[in-house]
């Protein structure tokens, strides 16, 4: 019994993607003859770096395409939520609640503002935090002194709730931004993941005025490395541009800075594969939701496991692609992955929960039934977009 469910996950991925030559990667970037013309031509102008016109217009059409007003593009996804946490007003030793089950930038953001990561637990069907178990949670911990939230039990002001959309699922955001209302606690959507998902038919970075993106190599479109911070407020957007680009203050010659900024600005040679990469983007999600559904097909005759699906109410861009095993084949993952790896199909298991980590150990955390449940039982299985094409 044990055998086949390993030779089972391997038949179906190779059926869905194919017979092929060499290793397939968990996710490569797909490059056309468009991001060669406008890095080309990015080279070609000289402006390669901190000055150029790619910038300007990876911005707006990033802007354009979520339907928000302003996007300011970053060298990366994790700049990205530093200063969106800023923004949103995150300060030293306040406590920021994130998933446990989030790659590490999420938590490790929070922690260059000075604030302390409070983990939480995920709910099963969008993997993303669980407003119903955050309420209750909340409810027993927190305790208001003057118009403020506290963690009663260790005293620190609670200030921002960091949802992340897993794999590119979006996350229960009504059900959240409702218990952020009443905890008044902002919400910053961390959506590195999640370029292109919508939640009832609004886009995933869009749903709480304020957001950070990733662009970095395995991303659904990468300028190399990069990252946005999206909004529709023109003064928070005007602070992201300041903070990023040093605080300088701007003039034709003099260097004057108002305050300790940054140099997150992401330059203009990234920003030209951007241009060419949010060309693709569309047809990227069309082929990427194309390999979820094949392979939605292939795994719902197999026992054992289950492919996840998008969480109702949501259109997910499927990042990347996941199985879920069954509770009594927990077991059997270590040699899925070892199966499937060496037949050159790449496949990992989910980041170690983050409360678990040395670096995080001593935080504060809820207690994590589901996110550890998950982490035993999720592994990712190829998901580039021209998978699909069989070619
Ligand atoms: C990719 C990612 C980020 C940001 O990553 P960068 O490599 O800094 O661009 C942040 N959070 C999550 C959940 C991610 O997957």
């Amino acid at each position: 019994m044990k055998h086949d469910l390993v030779t089972d996950v391997l038949h179906a991925i190779r059926q869905v993607t194919g017979d092929r030559q060499g290793f397939v990667a968990l996710h490569e970037p797909s490059f056309g003859r468009r991001e060669r013309e406008l890095v080309l031509d990015c080279i070609d102008s000289g402006f390669v770096s901190s000055v150029g016109n790619y910038v300007d217009l990876f911005e707006q059409r990033l802007a354009n395409f979520l339907g928000v007003k302003y996007a300011v593009a970053v060298v990366n996804g994790t700049a990205a939520l530093h200063v969106a946490l800023l923004l949103a007003g995150v300060r030293r030793n306040d406590e920021v609640f994130v998933p446990s089950l989030s790659f590490v930038a999420t938590a490790n953001a929070v922690t260059y503002c000075g604030a302390i990561p409070h983990f939480v637990d995920s709910a099963p069907d969008t993997l993303g935090i669980d407003p119903v178990s955050l309420s209750g949670y909340l409810e027993e911990i927190l305790i208001q002194k003057d118009n403020t939230w506290f963690n009663r039990r260790t005293g620190r002001r609670v200030s921002v709730i960091v949802p992340m959309h897993v794999f590119g699922h979006p996350v229960h955001m009504d059900a959240l931004l409702e218990v952020a209302a009443r905890f008044d606690l902002q919400v910053v959507e961390d959506a590195a993941e999640s370029l292109g998902s919508s939640y009832k038919c609004r886009m995933t970075g869009t749903l709480t005025g304020l957001s950070a993106f990733s662009f970095n190599g395995n991303k659904v479109i990468t300028t190399g490395g990069g990252g946005a911070i999206v909004t529709d407020n023109q003064e928070l957007a005007k602070k992201a541009k300041h903070i990023t680009t040093t605080a300088k203050i701007p003039h034709q010659w003099a260097f004057a800075h108002d305050q300790i900024g940054f140099n997150y600005r992401m330059p203009n040679l990234n920003a030209a594969l951007g241009c060419a990469q949010l060309d693709a983007l569309p047809d990227f999600i069309v082929k990427k939701r194309a390999l979820a559904k094949s392979y939605e097909t292939a795994f719902s005759g197999i026992s054992g496991v289950s492919f996840v699906s998008e969480p109702a109410h949501s259109h997910s861009n499927y990042w990347l692609n996941a199985l879920l095993l069954d509770d009594a084949m927990a077991s059997q993952r270590d040699q899925i992955l070892a199966v499937t790896n060496d037949a050159g199909y790449m496949t990992r298991p989910v980041w170690q929960l983050l409360h678990t980590l040395p670096i995080y150990a001593d935080n504060p955390a809820m207690l994590m039934p589901i996110a550890e449940s998950l982490e035993k039982r999720l592994l990712n299985i190829p998901s580039s977009p021209f998978l699909i094409t069989g070619a």
